[in-house]
């Protein structure tokens, strides 16, 4: 006979369950993973645009909201685009990503990552994720190029496939801002750029700085679900003049600027935010601090809610950051991992719209083959982990 264990200290689905409602409240119909908030002056600045009559490729307000987001990340320039997918793109080719080169990414990310590298004619090349931060582990990383780069005479290149290896995107998971010191540091001793996908973290910071502003060049997206939304959009973010010159030229089809004549100097894309969108940014970017300050706040109150209940560890952002908490998470003991779906069913059956991590890029079809590391932290996050509703309309219950 062991130590009897009370009931309230064992894994039990019903007490997951219990914490959520503590933290977000008990909701009214279903409580949706993550919902826009339109409290302030959008319809005003839809209006205003749609008055204009430009509502199309340019407009005062596109040029307004390229300002407000390198004011907002400390970037030199914002280039707005039509979504996060393109700017990642975008963000590859000025890396100089070319066909049959390799792009080291993490395999748990979300599809837009990898298809942008594929859109370059790469391949992806998958290094592990950290249990810390959810993003790229900066030690699988290192250990990965170690093993398998060699410096040659056209830049770095895998030893294995014979392919250069172009480039590398971290991406902050959740908004918890990735090791980006160490990741930089690794990519410099290797003369490999790096692309910070940075499509889920606009409000965080890493080690005081805002994220989107460490790399060359990084990527935001302002899909809907994003704790800014422009409808769909995005943005690349650089530092570099002439690459944010760059940026906006090949994104606006290459065009060279004059009065009448249709001269284009190179095969651009057309990846232009519509100024109708940009619009909906401004009045969305005004109200970012509010946003972050609500997202926090009901981070805070899950980390309480589920401080003590057994078999789960809700996932904090790291250390010397800040996250903007776009999607909570909580990781199920790996003894439980078997029971997440179990755990899933509960919640939404309570009306939180909770939902798994992505299914890791290596498994899908289009990957399969795809360089890759040891992907078991990967693996095991995939395993365990759980987004709870996370919404900034959701009023903290616990503070
Ligand atoms: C949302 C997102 C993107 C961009 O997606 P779009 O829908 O094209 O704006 C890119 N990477 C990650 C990790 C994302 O979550």
């Amino acid at each position: 006979m062991g130590i009897p264990v009370a009931k309230s200290d064992r894994f039990d689905v019903r007490t997951i369950v219990a914490a959520v409602k503590r933290a977000a409240g008990t909701p009214n119909g279903m409580l949706a993973l993550h919902e826009p908030v339109f409290a302030g002056n959008e319809i005003a600045y839809l209006e205003q645009c749609i008055k204009s009559t430009f509502v199309s490729s340019v407009g005062k307000f596109v040029d307004r909201f390229e300002e407000m987001l390198a004011e907002t990340t400390g970037a030199k320039r914002a280039v707005a685009v039509v979504n996060g997918t393109a700017a990642l793109h975008a963000c590859f080719r000025l890396a100089g990503v070319e066909p049959g080169d390799e792009v080291i990414s993490p395999a748990l990310t979300f599809i837009a990552t990898t298809n942008a590298i594929a859109y370059c004619g790469a391949s992806p090349h998958f290094v592990d994720s950290s249990l810390q931060t959810l993003g790229m582990d900066a030690q699988a990383l290192g250990a990965r190029l170690d093993a398998v780069a060699q410096r040659g005479p056209e830049g770095t290149t895998n030893r294995e496939t014979g392919r250069r290896i172009a480039a590398i995107v971290p991406m902050h998971t959740f908004g918890h801002p990735v090791d980006m010191d160490e990741i930089v540091a690794i990519a410099k001793h290797w003369d490999i750029p790096v692309v910070e996908d940075a499509a889920e973290s606009l409000g965080s910071t890493y080690k005081g700085r805002a994220v989107g502003s460490e790399a060359r060049l990084a990527a935001l997206s302002f899909n809907g679900n994003k704790i800014v939304t422009t409808g769909g959009g995005g943005a690349i973010l650089t530092n570099d003049e002439e690459l944010g010159r760059r940026a906006k030229h090949i994104t606006t089809t290459a065009k060279l600027p004059h009065k009448w004549a249709f001269v284009h100097d190179e095969i651009g894309f057309n990846y232009r935010l519509p100024n109708l969108n940009a619009a909906l940014g401004c009045a969305q970017l005004e109200q970012l601090d509010g946003f972050l300050a609500s997202k926090r706040r009901l981070a805070a109150a899950y980390d309480r809610a589920f401080a003590g209940v057994p078999g789960v560890a809700f996932a904090r952002e790291p250390e010397g950051t800040t996250s903007n908490y776009w999607l909570n998470a909580i990781l199920l003991d790996e003894a439980h991992a078997g029971q997440r779906d179990e755990v899933l069913a509960a919640l939404n059956d309570s009306g939180f719209g909770a939902r798994p991590a992505w299914t890791l890029m290596h498994r899908l079809p289009m990957f399969a083959a795809s360089p890759r590391g040891d992907l078991s932290v990967a693996e095991s996050i995939e395993r365990r982990l759980i987004n709870l509703p996370s919404s900034a309309s959701i009023q903290a219950r616990n503070d």
